[in-house]
């Protein structure tokens, strides 16, 4: 039924006037617009030019011409959703019980009062009111279910195309969707059907532990969830990343897991490191050539020209500053590929540090500044490590504690134990000094490759902008951790954490 009938639209046939005008009295009054018609035949044409507007029809059954019974016959086959209400004598109430059987809807017998009136085609509108709002909300069900059912193919031929594997699991681990891509990069069966475990599709422990925590709401804010690599037998690197799937009361019903492949990446990567390391390896043997080489003319010119001996001099001085980049370059390229040699020996860590603080004293003292080695009274345990890394780590900080602090200076290496909250017992190995600082904006690029802060005061320092990398790296690979704290004008401090139980030594 259209939205336009539901205005109260009311027509009466009756061929008694005095009737049509007191029931059109009545109806104006409860609000209806009313039409009118003498005789059954004019009624029906009534019907046809309004359009469907009028929803009840006040028909009389005894009238001259068309039959009142036909009225109602045809009134139903243009519209069944009229509502005809008889209006009749006494003597004809056997009549009207008939017309109810041919589908009218009620009778109101003659003589009748208003009330009557009121009542019964009250009772009709009611009725089709509610019909109306039936139909209604049966009209926004159907549009809801399609809209749903739209959607629904909408999303799943989003995911089944999209090129990343898609995996979703529910709140008790179980996959329920696995799209094309995922099966492909898994090189699962193409009609493998989800329903079990996620281990039943994916060998990768850690990869399940995963999915498994999300699903089970291990992770309300999804910034905690981290980010895992795997490789497969395959050859294939991927990234696995998952989010939680929340429902409207916050509660985990499960995680959409997501699968990168980043195999080209990771080669990528290998080749890059395999270049270094090449192009670094072919540079410098024949520069550290040029070097001997130049060192060897410079002594053979003592007390020639003074000019070409600054010239040389200068020429000295840059191939060594490339020799120590491509040096630096090519442990960083080491350190990163891991290829790192690393030849594990038991240190007495006290000692390396003496001999680094001795040897680096020299350096400090032509800039007239104090460094100061404090060693707890039981002396540091003796660590398995590689002492040429722990050389190197030691080595750059104290060189830039020096490098990157006024003459006059105070530079404190100091070594004891600390419990961390995140790592338990750790030996720790501070490097302090009251020098130029770092602003808090450089600090998180500080361990960047080649970057240097460069102001007035670091101007005519030289260096590569890779010690501090390779630094991190060695820590990193020794399973440590080195943090930094630094304000300008006041100094820095870098702090070397490293793992103390394992690999060391009772001595
Ligand atoms: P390099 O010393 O060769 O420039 P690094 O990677 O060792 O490279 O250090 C990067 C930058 O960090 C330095 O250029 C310097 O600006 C800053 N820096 C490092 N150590 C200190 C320090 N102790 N005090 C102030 N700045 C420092």
């Amino acid at each position: 039924m259209e939205d336009h009938k539901e205005a109260k639209q009311v027509l009466i046939v009756d061929d008694e006037k005095d009737i049509r005008d007191g029931c059109e009295r009545i109806l104006r009054r409860m609000g209806c617009k009313v039409f009118k018609a003498p005789r059954g035949d004019e009624g029906l044409r009534v019907l046809t030019e309004t359009e469907g507007q009028i929803s009840i029809v006040l028909l009389d059954l005894k009238m001259p011409g068309m039959d009142g019974m036909e009225v109602l016959k045809r009134i139903k086959e243009m519209d069944e959703s009229i509502l005809v209400i008889i209006i009749t004598g006494f003597a004809t109430i056997e009549t009207a019980i008939e017309a109810m059987k041919q589908g009218a809807y009620d009778f109101i017998p003659k003589p009748f009062e208003p009330d009557h009136v009121r009542i019964v085609v009250g009772r009709a509108f009611e009725k089709l009111r509610l019909t109306w709002e039936a139909e209604k909300s049966e009209r926004e069900r159907r549009r809801t279910l399609l809209d749903l059912d739209t959607e629904k193919s909408r999303i799943r031929t989003v995911i089944e195309s999209l090129p990343n594997g898609v995996m979703v699991t529910n709140a008790i681990g179980q996959v329920v969707l696995m799209n094309p891509a995922f099966l492909r990069q898994l090189d699962l069966d193409p009609g493998r059907t989800p329903g079990d475990q996620t281990a039943a599709y994916v060998q990768d422990t850690g990869f399940c532990e995963l999915a498994a925590d999300i699903s089970h709401g291990k992770y309300s804010d999804s910034d905690e969830i981290p980010s895992y690599e795997t490789a497969l037998e395959n050859g294939k690197y991927f990234q696995v990343r998952g989010k939680p799937v929340m429902g409207e009361d916050g509660e985990c019903l499960g995680a959409v897991v997501n699968l990168v492949d980043i195999t080209a990446m990771k080669e990528l990567d290998r080749l890059k490191s395999e270049f270094v390391a090449k192009v670094s390896h072919e540079l410098r043997s024949p520069l550290s050539t040029i070097h001997e080489q130049l060192a060897l003319v410079l002594k053979e010119m003592v007390g020639n020209e003074a000019q070409d001996q600054h010239l040389l001099a200068r020429a000295k001085e840059k191939t060594g500053g490339l020799i120590t980049l491509i040096g630096d370059i090519l442990d960083l390229s080491r350190i990163e590929s891991g290829t790192i040699r690393h030849d594990p020996k038991p240190v007495h860590l006290d000692d390396l540090l003496k001999s680094i603080v001795d040897f680096l004293g020299t350096r400090a003292k032509t800039k007239e500044q104090s460094l100061v080695l404090e060693l707890p009274e039981s002396s540091l345990p003796t660590i398995t490590a590689d002492p040429m890394s722990l050389e190197s780590i030691f080595g750059n900080l104290i060189t830039n504690a020096i490098n990157y602090t006024q003459e006059g200076g105070e530079i404190t290496v100091s070594g004891d134990f600390s419990e961390e909250p995140d790592l338990g017992r750790m030996l720790r190995v501070k490097v302090e000094d009251n020098g130029f600082g770092i602003e808090l904006r450089h600090q998180e690029k500080i361990f960047d490759r080649f970057f240097r802060v460069k102001n007035d005061k670091t101007r005519f320092i030289t260096g590569t902008g890779l010690g501090l990398p390779i630094v991190k790296g060695l820590v990193d690979s020794l399973g440590g951790d080195i943090r930094l704290d630094s304000e300008p004008g006041k100094g820095t401090k870098f702090t070397v954490l490293l793992p103390f139980e394992a690999g060391v030594f009772t001595s």
